[in-house]
């Protein structure tokens, strides 16, 4: 190929260059075939070349593709945000459209401390996260984001927001198990309250199951209780980030369903356009809405593209298809599958530490010994290794924990379209069994 001009993610490696997909595939411009094991970036929910999506968009640009938020409100904007209210938790009716994950935390930050300015509250500015977090690239999500090595080359940027320990339970900080440890790293944000201040505090906010920083570690059932239960006591609010969980990952619309928890706001992406279109959203409760409408009546925020028609059509085209097909409802016995057989794997190939997650959304670690649980030394590299070997064997994984932070072991996440059938799931094993062989005998031994 001539000289790149694209700035890629890593500036001397080669990129294959990706001709079309169809469904859980994707070709190469030399005719290779991946099975899309990990959605790109646990995105491509539905998978890749669904027509529906393509006439939709067809359809929608026919009619118009922009109008400005600012003059006009559009058809599809104000049907999608009727559908998302009806289709979340009762309380979250309002919707804020943005177009990424990172626009949608930085938003819902910046709507938490509008809240408590609202109430004539100014001192409350502070967003509390945890370690192993993960909430988007710009500056104020990065702020909120316990993840080091993200974080590492802007820190004289970034507030110093405290952070908590994860609900990591493979890896107890407290070497305690859930439910007679008590939930000590839930605690561990009333301390962190009285230290610095509930004063000073707008929000917490978490991934119900925690994505890029630790690959699908998913707390036990009452973790978010003792949270929401803090939070409330302490007049903080919730933010759930969802943009990786939501539109069906773990086999409810919102993962939060599955821990009975109401968040004031959630944050939505990478699903909501299943990579047809960027998209993302924060849904706002109507308690939080409150003293805005009695108040300024706005919200200091937005983009350009927000609430773009041409956005809010593929997504509103992404939630029917999930309906027209029940995809979500399967979700969960896809999920058992997968994990009932990458758990064979693991008896076969022993550095498989921990096999987790949630539905679709599956997360692998990788020790050096089952037993002590020791991770592997960080100059190996193992998720990169890995994930080249399994490219190699046409199957793309998504890098997690260590492979991209530096404070926890070596993880990926299994997360294909949810629209995988058992076919192709027996592919999908078939294809990373071969590249556990290959890493066995190249790199492991
Ligand atoms: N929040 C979570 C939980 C994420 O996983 C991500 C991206 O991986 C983001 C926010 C940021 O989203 P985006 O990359 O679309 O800006």
């Amino acid at each position: 190929m001539d000289r790149t001009f694209l700035i890629k993610p890593v500036l001397d490696a080669e990129y294959p260059l990706i001709d079309y997909g169809k469904g859980v595939y994707l070709y190469d411009a030399e005719g290779k075939e991946y099975l899309d094991a990990s959605s790109g970036a646990i995105t491509a929910n539905i998978g890749h070349g669904v027509q529906e999506i393509i006439d939709a968009m067809e359809e929608q640009a026919k009619k118009v593709s922009f109008v400005y938020r600012s003059q006009f409100t559009s058809e599809p904007a104000e049907k999608l945000a009727r559908k998302i209210a009806n289709l979340s938790i009762a309380n979250l009716n309002w919707c804020f459209f943005v177009n990424s994950g990172s626009e949608a935390t930085e938003t819902a930050m910046k709507i938490a401390i509008q809240y408590w300015q609202e109430k004539g509250v100014y001192t409350k500015t502070k967003v509390l996260s945890r370690w192993m977090s993960y909430h988007g690239i710009t500056l104020g999500a990065l702020s909120m984001s316990g993840h080091t090595g993200r974080r590492a080359r802007f820190i004289p940027l970034l507030e110093d927001f405290p952070v908590i320990q994860p609900p990591y339970c493979y890896r107890c900080p407290y070497n305690k198990e859930a439910p007679d440890c008590g939930y000590l790293c839930a605690h561990e944000l009333e301390a962190i309250i009285k230290r610095i201040g509930a004063d000073h505090i707008a929000a917490f906010i978490a991934e119900p199951v925690i994505g890029a920083a630790g690959g699908a570690i998913t707390p036990p059932k009452e973790y978010y209780k003792v949270i929401k239960e803090i939070c409330e006591r302490h007049n903080i609010l919730f933010i759930a980030d969802e943009v990786m969980t939501g539109f069906g990952r773990t086999g409810t619309m919102l993962a939060c369903e599955q821990w009975d928890v109401e968040p004031d706001i959630v944050t939505l992406g990478k699903g909501m356009g299943a990579g047809y279109t960027p998209i993302a959203a924060a849904l706002v409760g109507d308690h939080v809405m409150e003293p805005i409408l009695n108040g300024s009546k706005t919200i200091m925020g937005g983009h350009t593209l927000s609430a773009n028609p041409q956005a809010c059509a593929v997504s509103l085209a992404v939630i029917e298809y999930l309906e027209k097909n029940k995809i979500i409802p399967e979700v969960e016995e896809k999920g058992n599958y997968l994990k009932n057989k990458l758990m064979y794997l693991q008896k076969v190939y022993p550095f498989i530490g921990d096999v987790r997650g949630r539905g679709l959304m599956i997360g692998l670690e990788f020790v050096q010994d089952p037993i002590k649980k020791e991770p592997f030394p960080r100059r190996m590299k193992l998720t990169e290794t890995l994930i080249s070997v399994a490219q190699e064997n046409g199957i793309l994984v998504y890098p997690a924990g260590a492979g991209t932070d530096g404070i926890n072991g070596d993880a990926v996440m299994i997360a294909p379209p949810l629209t995988i059938t058992v076919k192709e799931m027996d592919d999908l094993i078939g294809r990373l069994e071969r590249t556990f062989q290959q890493y066995y005998v190249q790199y492991a031994k």
